[in-house]
Protein backbone atom coordinates (compact mmCIF):
# COMPACT_ATOMS: atom_id res chain seq x y z
CA UNK A 1 0.00 0.00 0.00
CA UNK A 2 0.51 3.77 -0.48
CA UNK A 3 1.46 5.33 2.82
CA UNK A 4 2.57 9.09 3.65
CA UNK A 5 4.57 10.15 5.98
CA UNK A 6 4.37 13.72 7.10
CA UNK A 7 5.44 15.62 9.92
CA UNK A 8 5.38 19.31 11.76
CA UNK A 9 8.76 20.40 12.98
CA UNK A 10 8.28 19.80 16.45
CA UNK A 11 6.72 16.20 15.68
CA UNK A 12 9.64 15.14 13.31
CA UNK A 13 11.37 13.14 16.49
CA UNK A 14 7.34 11.61 17.28
CA UNK A 15 7.31 9.97 13.61
CA UNK A 16 11.05 9.03 13.60
CA UNK A 17 10.58 7.13 16.86
CA UNK A 18 7.41 5.80 15.22
CA UNK A 19 8.73 4.51 12.14
CA UNK A 20 11.76 2.89 14.13
CA UNK A 21 9.35 1.54 16.39
CA UNK A 22 7.16 -0.07 12.79
CA UNK A 23 10.14 -0.47 10.44
CA UNK A 24 9.07 -3.97 10.32
CA UNK A 25 5.03 -3.20 9.34
CA UNK A 26 6.51 -0.44 6.69
CA UNK A 27 9.03 -1.85 5.25
CA UNK A 28 6.31 -3.97 3.00
CA UNK A 29 4.75 -1.02 2.03
CA UNK A 30 5.67 1.89 -0.57
CA UNK A 31 6.48 5.41 1.82
CA UNK A 32 6.09 8.49 0.22
CA UNK A 33 6.86 12.05 2.35
CA UNK A 34 7.81 15.20 2.58
CA UNK A 35 11.13 16.18 1.99
CA UNK A 36 12.55 17.03 5.68
CA UNK A 37 10.51 14.29 7.37
CA UNK A 38 11.65 11.71 4.14
CA UNK A 39 14.81 12.35 5.07
CA UNK A 40 14.82 12.37 8.73
CA UNK A 41 12.76 8.94 8.79
CA UNK A 42 15.31 7.86 5.80
CA UNK A 43 18.30 8.59 8.17
CA UNK A 44 17.03 6.49 11.17
CA UNK A 45 15.48 3.68 9.57
CA UNK A 46 17.27 2.97 6.34
CA UNK A 47 13.61 2.37 4.69
CA UNK A 48 13.39 3.37 1.31
CA UNK A 49 11.49 6.73 0.84
CA UNK A 50 9.83 8.70 -1.87
CA UNK A 51 10.47 12.03 -0.94
CA UNK A 52 8.35 15.04 -2.22
CA UNK A 53 9.03 18.63 -1.96
CA UNK A 54 9.68 19.95 1.98
CA UNK A 55 5.61 20.56 3.19
CA UNK A 56 6.02 24.57 3.09
CA UNK A 57 7.41 24.53 -0.62
CA UNK A 58 4.88 22.14 -1.60
CA UNK A 59 5.23 18.48 -0.49
CA UNK A 60 1.35 18.62 1.12
CA UNK A 61 0.03 19.40 -2.27
CA UNK A 62 2.07 16.97 -4.09
CA UNK A 63 0.57 14.62 -1.60
CA UNK A 64 -2.70 15.94 -2.04
CA UNK A 65 -2.12 15.51 -5.93
CA UNK A 66 -1.68 11.64 -5.83
CA UNK A 67 -4.81 11.54 -2.71
CA UNK A 68 -6.74 13.20 -5.39
CA UNK A 69 -6.44 10.64 -7.42
CA UNK A 70 -6.99 8.06 -4.77
CA UNK A 71 -3.32 6.45 -4.90
CA UNK A 72 -2.58 6.91 -1.42
CA UNK A 73 -3.74 4.60 0.78
CA UNK A 74 -2.90 5.76 4.58
CA UNK A 75 -1.81 9.54 5.54
CA UNK A 76 0.30 9.87 9.03
CA UNK A 77 0.57 13.53 9.50
CA UNK A 78 2.26 14.10 12.71
CA UNK A 79 0.37 17.54 12.96
CA UNK A 80 1.97 20.49 15.71
CA UNK A 81 -1.34 21.82 17.05
CA UNK A 82 0.51 24.63 18.67
CA UNK A 83 2.49 26.87 15.98
CA UNK A 84 0.76 28.24 13.13
CA UNK A 85 2.25 27.38 10.38
CA UNK A 86 2.84 28.89 6.80
CA UNK A 87 1.28 26.50 4.52
CA UNK A 88 -1.55 26.06 6.23
CA UNK A 89 -4.11 26.22 3.72
CA UNK A 90 -1.82 23.40 2.10
CA UNK A 91 -2.38 21.30 5.55
CA UNK A 92 -5.95 21.91 5.54
CA UNK A 93 -6.50 20.93 1.66
CA UNK A 94 -4.38 17.54 2.58
CA UNK A 95 -7.08 16.92 5.18
CA UNK A 96 -9.79 17.62 3.48
CA UNK A 97 -8.68 15.20 0.76
CA UNK A 98 -8.44 12.24 3.34
CA UNK A 99 -11.84 12.86 3.90
CA UNK A 100 -12.93 13.63 -0.03
CA UNK A 101 -11.48 10.09 -0.80
CA UNK A 102 -12.26 8.12 2.90
CA UNK A 103 -8.50 7.81 3.23
CA UNK A 104 -7.64 6.25 6.65
CA UNK A 105 -5.59 9.41 8.48
CA UNK A 106 -3.95 10.11 11.57
CA UNK A 107 -3.50 13.38 12.87
CA UNK A 108 -1.21 12.15 15.83
CA UNK A 109 0.59 9.06 17.52
CA UNK A 110 -2.85 7.98 19.51
CA UNK A 111 -4.27 7.58 15.96
CA UNK A 112 -1.63 6.63 13.84
CA UNK A 113 -0.45 3.35 16.55
CA UNK A 114 -4.35 2.08 15.72
CA UNK A 115 -3.92 2.97 12.00
CA UNK A 116 -0.68 1.30 11.86
CA UNK A 117 -1.70 -1.89 13.93
CA UNK A 118 -4.94 -1.94 11.62
CA UNK A 119 -2.84 -1.72 8.40
CA UNK A 120 -0.33 -5.51 9.61
CA UNK A 121 -3.79 -7.16 10.69
CA UNK A 122 -5.48 -6.57 7.12
CA UNK A 123 -8.37 -3.96 8.58
CA UNK A 124 -7.14 -1.32 5.36
CA UNK A 125 -7.15 -3.99 2.52
CA UNK A 126 -10.52 -2.64 1.39
CA UNK A 127 -8.41 -0.12 -0.17
CA UNK A 128 -6.84 -2.49 -2.31
CA UNK A 129 -10.27 -3.27 -4.14
CA UNK A 130 -9.88 0.63 -4.56
CA UNK A 131 -6.60 0.56 -6.30
CA UNK A 132 -7.79 -2.18 -8.82
CA UNK A 133 -11.06 -0.37 -9.29
CA UNK A 134 -8.38 2.40 -10.86
CA UNK A 135 -6.59 0.03 -12.94
CA UNK A 136 -9.56 -0.81 -14.36
CA UNK A 137 -10.31 3.00 -14.81
CA UNK A 138 -7.54 3.65 -16.05
CA UNK A 139 -7.93 0.88 -18.83
CA UNK A 140 -11.19 2.11 -20.09
CA UNK A 141 -9.72 5.63 -20.00
CA UNK A 142 -6.39 4.68 -22.34
CA UNK A 143 -9.63 2.88 -25.02
P1 LIG B 1 8.87 18.72 5.83
O1 LIG B 1 7.38 19.19 5.60
O2 LIG B 1 8.83 17.27 6.04
O3 LIG B 1 9.61 19.05 4.56
O4 LIG B 1 9.39 19.49 6.99
C1 LIG B 1 6.40 18.88 6.55
C2 LIG B 1 5.43 19.99 6.68
O5 LIG B 1 5.75 20.96 7.39
O6 LIG B 1 4.35 19.95 6.07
Amino acid sequence: MNIALIAHDKKKDDLVRFAMAYTEILKDHTLFATGTTGLRIMEATGLTIHRFQSGPLGGDQEIGAMIAKNKMDVVLFFRDPLTAQPHEPDVSALIRLCDVYAVPLATNMGTAEIIIKGLERGDISWREIIAERNAEASKDFKK
